[in-house]
């Protein structure tokens, strides 16, 4: 091996002798010289002559022989006689020219004239002796034809290795993955590389002689003056930056690249080399495969895999932009958390991969409902995270969950069913319900999980009754589940009045929790954990019983009220024995059905129609009465009025509310008495607080109230004062 460095470039690399290298030819130490020569006696007195200064000499008789034995080149040096017996000096010395033997010529000849001299170094021999030869001369003569051939042959090494060098720096630069540009000092390109093309599909010819930045794709420019500017290409330091260049094989008509410039100055000695002023060299390295990878990866971990929607992250992030905005304009925006109802059941029907389907089909469709700037994130499951932004009123909102519903509405196909979905909505608002994107989704989740406990399906503004931080619902989560055994549980009655001779009616039990550390708990703060929790039916069963054994002491006693309500939460209802056990309980405690109304909500209607009007209708065969509680604030559909056999409507408060301002929630409420009297039902109005409402209800034929105004709920015990003066006119405490 041989390690051979470029006297002008300074690199250097290790060559394989024989691998195109030309090894033929005479090395220096063996210096060889052939005698061509027919006068014997002459030729033997030169042999002894040359080989007694430390030649090699060998001998050749004839113009053939000598050609033969030089043909290897292995002869520094052949000493020729003008006239030989089969060809003259000439014509071997033109034939050796021929043949390109690097062995020089030195011409022995007898003739004394110039002319033969001139056609002798004509022809290409390189001194002439002439005969006899004068041994000094000839010795001179020959040691100058050895050093020039030397240096000749040292010579043709150095351009070969030259030439294999400048090959080698071609291939780097032209095969480089790399596009390698040279740029003059106002950043115009003066050299760049084949990868120009294969890269960005250009001709060189479309940017030598202009400025860099012309590759730049647009968006970019800007940036990429930050280096391309010519103020900067005077500074020596080197400049790294990613951008794309316009590509036009390129699908999107652009790659990614990073770009990396380093200012060079010609050595001080490379007077001949190519660039001979300041120049910069810009090596470009495609980075496109990268960034694709990175952008999947980033799309990956902001998005959901099925739905291909934001996930929660992204959502926040968005919110969080979404909120700066909105402070800075003054604007309020709606942070809703969907859930899809009834979803658990679609689960158990068509599996994972049915379910799967079906969840890309709906966030297809309620994406449908959205607006320019709303965002519709997976938030896991089968629910949902939507930003609306730039909202008015709540009124606002309630459409856009109503267009959900409706586009929802049509039944969606797996397989050869059909199966029918909606959406219920816990909904926070900017500002109302909380200043950051943390509280606003987790009031909105606990506004929805608080819907549904309370029957809603379709939409519930959040309420800051509604919300227990995070750790406190671990903590009650798990007190819950002792809760029972420990018996802290408590139900309290709130009586109902009716409005004409404002006597009592009835009451209805609601459950508070006797919290060991937290005290009286109101519902809004437990049942919405016990309802996720699975813990539902066991608390609702304990209502039950507590109320029926509590109705059938109060029988005992001769003061039992002419009717219990007693709320039942839709999944309580849902279980398939639900009935079957009711009635049990009822024989066993010996109350008459009659005096019992169950509270449902609505959205229990288009949960299961068809497995619940079947409950109903046992239950009120056996003469139990069903009311519906809320009623007016979500699915208000009059076609289950009429489908379902139903006793009660309790006017929710939040209309109640109303009547004390003059807006259109007086139609409302209006609307519902005389629904209510049409279809022959009790008309119950909840959340009564005001004289003011009192009579506006009188006035239009409401029957019965419950409010604050008439009692809160009480204790047992208290309720029990009342009980036993039922037979009066209730007392009203304003
Ligand atoms: P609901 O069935 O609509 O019960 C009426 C709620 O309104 C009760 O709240 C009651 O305390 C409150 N209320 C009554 N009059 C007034 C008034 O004049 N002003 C105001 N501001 N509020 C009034 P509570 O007891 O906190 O119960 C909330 C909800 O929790 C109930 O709404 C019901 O949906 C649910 N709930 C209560 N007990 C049970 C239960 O045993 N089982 C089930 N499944 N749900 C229950
Ligand atoms: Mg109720
Ligand atoms: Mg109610």
């Amino acid at each position: 091996m041989v390690a051979w460095q470029d006297p002008t470039t300074g690199n250097a690399w290790i060559g394989r002798p024989g691998a195109g290298e030309d090894t033929a030819g005479p090395s220096d130490d063996a210096r060889r010289i052939l005698l061509v020569e027919d006068d014997v006696r002459f030729a033997h007195s030169l042999h002894r002559l040359l080989s007694g200064s430390g030649y090699e000499v060998s001998m050749a008789h004839t113009g053939g022989t000598a050609l033969g034995l030089l043909s290897d080149g292995s002869f520094h040096v052949a000493v020729v006689d003008m006239n030989l017996p089969d060809m003259s000096g000439h014509a071997l010395i033109r034939a050796m020219h021929d043949r390109q033997l690097d062995t020089a010529a030195i011409v022995l000849s007898g003739d004394t004239h110039i002319d033969a001299a001139i056609q002798a170094l004509r022809v290409g021999a390189l001194d002439f002796v002439r005969k006899p030869a004068e041994p000094g001369l000839l010795l001179h003569s020959v040691r100058r034809a050895i050093r020039q051939r030397c240096l000749e042959r040292e010579h043709r090494e150095i351009q070969r290795r030259l030439h294999r060098s400048e090959r080698l720096h071609r291939y780097l630069v032209d095969k480089s993955p790399d596009i390698i540009f040279m740029l003059d000092r106002e950043a115009r390109v003066f050299f760049v590389n084949s990868r120009l093309t294969d890269l960005l599909g250009l001709e060189p010819e479309a940017i030598l002689g202009r400025h860099i930045s012309q590759l730049v794709y647009e968006p970019d420019r800007e940036r990429a003056r930050y280096i391309f500017n010519a103020s900067k290409l005077t500074d020596a330091s080197r400049h790294t930056l990613e951008v794309r260049l316009r590509s036009v094989s390129a699908p999107k008509g652009y790659l990614h690249f990073e770009l990396v410039l380093c200012a060079a100055t010609p050595d001080e000695d490379d007077h001949d080399g190519p660039i001979d002023e300041e120049h910069y060299y810009l090596v470009a390295r495609d980075i496109t495969a990268r960034q694709d990878a990175e952008e999947r990866a980033r799309f990956h971990a902001n998005h959901d895999a099925l739905t291909g929607l934001p996930n929660r992250n992204l959502f926040r992030d968005r919110l969080t932009l979404a909120l700066v905005q909105a402070r800075r304009s003054r604007e309020r925006l709606a942070v809703l958390f969907l859930n899809v109802d009834r979803f658990k059941s679609v689960n158990d029907l068509y599996g994972h991969a049915g379910a799967d389907e079906l969840l890309s089909l709906i966030s297809t469709r309620i994406q449908r409902c959205l607006r320019g700037g709303d965002t519709l994130a997976r938030f896991g499951g089968d629910e949902f995270l939507l930003l609306n932004t730039g909202v008015l009123d709540s009124e606002e909102v309630l459409a856009v969950v109503g267009r959900i519903n409706a586009e929802l509405a049509e039944p969606f196909s797996i397989g050869d069913k059909q199966v029918y979905l909606s959406v219920s909505a816990g909904i926070a608002l900017y500002p109302e319900h909380g200043e950051d994107a943390e509280a606003l989704v987790r009031h909105a989740k606990v506004a929805l999980y608080h819907g549904r406990i309370t029957g809603s399906s379709s939409q519930t503004f959040f309420m800051p009754e509604m919300g227990a931080s995070r750790d406190h619902r671990v903590n009650l989560e798990h007190d819950l589940r002792q809760a029972l055994e420990a018996d802290e549980f408590e139900l309290y009655y709130q009586p109902q009045m009716g409005l004409r001779d404002r006597h009592f009616r009835g009451v209805e039990a609601l459950i508070r929790w006797n919290h060991p550390r937290l005290g009286l708990l109101p519902p809004a703060e437990f049942l919405p954990l016990a309802e996720e929790t699975g813990h539902i039916a066991e608390v609702g069963d304990w209502v039950i019983r507590t109320a029926l054994k509590t109705l059938h002491r109060w029988e005992g006693r001769g003061i039992a009220p002419a009717r219990m309500a007693i709320n039942i939460s839709p999944r309580h209802l849902e279980q398939a024995d639900f009935v079957e056990r009711f009635m049990r309980w009822v024989r066993e405690y010996q109350v008459s059905p009659g005096r019992l109304e169950i509270e449902l909500t609505e959205n229990l209607f288009i949960r299961d129609p068809g497995a619940m009007v079947q409950k109903l209708q046992d239950l009120a065969a056996q003469g139990v009465r069903i009311a519906i509680d809320d009623f007016g604030t979500q699915y208000s559909s009059l076609s289950y009025l009429q489908t379902f056999p139903i006793h009660t409507l309790k006017i929710d408060k939040s209309f109640v509310w109303e009547i004390d301002r003059e807006n259109r929630q007086h139609a409302i409420i209006m609307a519902i008495i005389s629904i209510a009297h049409s279809l022959g039902l009790n008309l119950v109005a909840e959340g009564v607080e005001t004289e003011a409402q009192l009579k506006f209800l009188h006035t239009h034929a409401c029957d019965e109230i419950q409010g604050y105004l008439v009692s809160r709920p009480l204790s047992e015990t208290d309720l029990e004062q009342i009980l036993k003066n039922q037979r009066q006119p209730m007392p009203l405490t304003p």
